[in-house]
């Protein structure tokens, strides 16, 4: 951002936003599970939707592009970090409403983009509603969850969404029903690369009356699993890669003996080969690399080129002296 841009830009937030939940230069790499990335030019605690749009109201004005975090956990920041400004959906954004009847039996939840998909999966449990046991271990936010529509064990967030509330760049409310949100694998109308096209703001779940102990017992299966497989101590992103027609990423890495492979603080985890690990402090420019070498041997060996699932953002670091 230019100088006088970025004085434009803060005095048209400081009116509208707290001086704590206003900085400049906040390290990504406290805001993301990987554990690197630079800076944020300006990163904005955001606390409510009204907030949000007036936020967003100012940025395009100033031609300003947004980055949006939920919780960091499928998010790349290269080293030069984010050159404009970060809005990050957290604590102050994260209710969830008790579940409404529908006409059709089955009760509606809505929950605010920021709040933990793990909370609203044991809000749903504790209602004895059955649909989001797969979300029980998932690190994201709700909001990082539409986009990419999480999913795990069979489930994902397209089979139980109802409706999405997002804000566009102008700041307005837009409202989506399931089918406009154009959800595939891993993915959906707000998952385009780059900066956000549009944040949302909550989105409305929608789930059948089930058993209470069973759901439980699921959601405590599908976390055994998670911590035998995976290797949730390290800083990762989950699977790097999405997962290729008809194979798993995780074993054609394995097969092709790059368990351990490692590009500086970066490797493949020794454990589960689909995860590539920040286990010595790495950087993103290691991460980066670890990603171009397995995805060229895979397809070396195996003639199948993997797409990587985690976000990548951001600028590179400029080189030394510059
Ligand atoms: C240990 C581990 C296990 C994982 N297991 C799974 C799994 O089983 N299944 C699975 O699908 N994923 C898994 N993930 C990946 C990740 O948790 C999911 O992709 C999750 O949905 C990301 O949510 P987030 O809030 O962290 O999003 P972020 O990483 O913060 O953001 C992801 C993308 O969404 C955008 N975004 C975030 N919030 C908003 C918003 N409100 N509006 C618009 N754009 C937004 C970001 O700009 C970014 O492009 C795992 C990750 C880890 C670290």
């Amino acid at each position: 951002m230019e100088d006088t841009v970025k004085a434009e830009l803060l005095d048209a937030l400081r009116p509208i936003v707290k001086k704590k939940d206003l900085l400049e230069g906040a390290p990504l790499s406290a805001y993301t599970t990987l554990g690197f990335g630079g800076p944020a030019e300006v990163l904005c605690e955001v606390t409510s939707a009204e907030q949000l749009l007036e936020i967003m109201r100012a940025a395009t004005r100033l031609g300003v592009p947004v980055n949006v975090l939920g919780n960091g956990s499928n998010l790349l920041v290269r080293d030069g970090g984010w050159p404009g400004l970060t809005l990050h959906l957290g604590d102050g954004f994260a209710e969830v409403s008790p579940p409404v009847p529908l006409p059709d039996g089955r009760f509606a939840i809505t929950a605010q983009a920021g709040a933990p998909l793990t909370r609203l999966a044991n809000v749903a449990a504790d209602a004895a509603l059955t649909g989001l046991e797969f979300a029980a271990g998932i690190p994201g936010t709700v909001g990082g969850g539409v986009v990419m529509n999480a999913g795990a064990y069979g489930g994902e967030l397209a089979d139980v969404v109802d409706s999405v509330t997002c804000a566009t760049l102008a700041g307005e409310v837009r409202h989506y029903g399931s089918a406009e949100m154009a959800f595939g694998y891993r993915r959906s109308r707000l998952s385009a690369p780059g900066a956000a096209p549009e944040i949302v703001l909550a989105a409305t779940v929608a789930l059948r009356p089930g058993d209470e102990e069973t759901i439980r017992v699921t959601m405590r299966e599908f976390n055994a699993r998670r911590r035998e497989k995976q290797p949730l101590t390290l800083p990762c992103c989950g699977s790097t890669f999405k997962r290729p027609p008809g194979r798993f990423a995780g074993t054609l890495i394995e097969e092709c003996g790059l368990k351990g492979y490692r590009v500086g603080g970066a490797s493949v985890s020794a454990q589960h080969a689909g995860f590539l690990v920040n286990d010595q402090e790495g950087t993103a420019a290691d991460y980066l690399k670890l990603i171009e070498d397995v995805r060229r041997m895979v397809f070396d060996k195996t003639g199948v080129w993997l797409e990587p699932e985690v976000r990548i953002v951001g600028v590179d670091a400029a080189p030394p002296g510059i």
